[in-house]
């Protein structure tokens, strides 16, 4: 379209004066419009082959040439891996897209049951599951407001690292409770740990530390990127604490509003007065 869109900034200059900068990011806009729309249609477009490959492949019977095992599973392996990447540029672009989110009650009892149920299927008993809702222990539990489809899938990616990225033996704690007017849901591993040096590019897309057990481990790169674009999109934000062979705690704090105490709506109707 044909608005021009500035960027402002206000600088302040001595004590009385401030200088404020307007900067043309129309082109540069447009520009990031492109590349959004381009990756959407690219990753859209290859989902047809990519089912038709993974249809055919799982087709193929292993029995009938007990050689080519081996290379069916590595295909199969690859073919998913290739469907999940395109499923998460796809969820990623569409979250770049989107300006504003539901504001649906979310029910945190059962977005901690399905977190917990997660961790323990992707981690076969190899980890010790902790859920802790500090919420419900006070007596005053809370709920928070967005769309749960989106905040399952953000914290589900945070759950899925803190399993992937922690050998056997250790712990895995997921924790809601309130944090001043609002309230906080972290993910807490005892595993590797990301070096500092690392953090300020965490959430970037691709970004990964060390690129072989990152590759190993089965995921896209892109996790964190979307994590970071949800708890935005629902005014929160997102705090990373880790220590190099101690662990890691990534937390989404969300503001006041965006917390429900559960009396508030109707998941448990008051009964009717006589
Ligand atoms: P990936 O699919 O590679 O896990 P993410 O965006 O989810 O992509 O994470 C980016 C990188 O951050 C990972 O490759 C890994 O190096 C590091 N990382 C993420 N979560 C953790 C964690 N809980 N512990 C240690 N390293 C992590």
């Amino acid at each position: 379209d044909a608005t021009t869109r500035l960027s402002l900034r206000l600088i302040p200059y001595s004590e009385e004066l401030w200088l404020l900068v307007a900067r043309d990011v129309t082109k540069l806009m447009r520009l990031e419009h492109m590349r959004r729309d381009f990756v959407a249609n690219v990753s859209h477009e290859l989902r047809t082959p990519l089912t038709v490959v993974h249809g055919y492949l799982d087709l193929l019977d292993p029995a009938d040439q007990p050689e080519w095992a081996p290379m069916l599973a590595e295909m199969q392996r690859q073919s998913q891996r290739m469907t999940q990447l395109v499923e998460d540029l796809l969820t990623l672009s569409r979250l770049e897209a989107q300006e504003g989110v539901v504001d649906d009650p979310v029910s945190m009892a059962s977005m901690l049951a399905t977190l917990r149920r997660e961790a323990e299927a992707l981690s076969q008993g190899r980890h010790r599951i902790v859920i802790d809702d500090r919420t419900l222990a006070a007596g005053a539990p809370l709920d928070l407001r967005g769309s749960t489809k989106e905040l399952h899938s953000a914290f589900s990616n945070l759950v899925s690292n803190a399993v992937r990225y922690t050998p056997a033996e250790g712990t895995i704690t997921v924790r809601f409770a309130p944090e001043g007017d609002g309230a906080v849901l972290a993910v807490n591993d005892t595993g590797y740990g990301i070096p500092a040096a690392h953090l300020p590019r965490i959430t970037e897309r691709f970004y990964r530390v060390s690129t072989s057990r990152s590759r190993e481990s089965g995921g896209t790169g892109l996790g964190l990127a979307i994590v970071k674009h949800v708890l935005n999109l629902h005014g929160a934000r997102l705090s990373i604490d880790s220590e190099v062979g101690q662990g890691s705690t990534f937390a989404g704090h969300f503001p006041a509003d965006r917390v429900l105490p559960r009396d508030d709506h109707d998941l448990f109707p008051a009964p009717a007065e006589a």
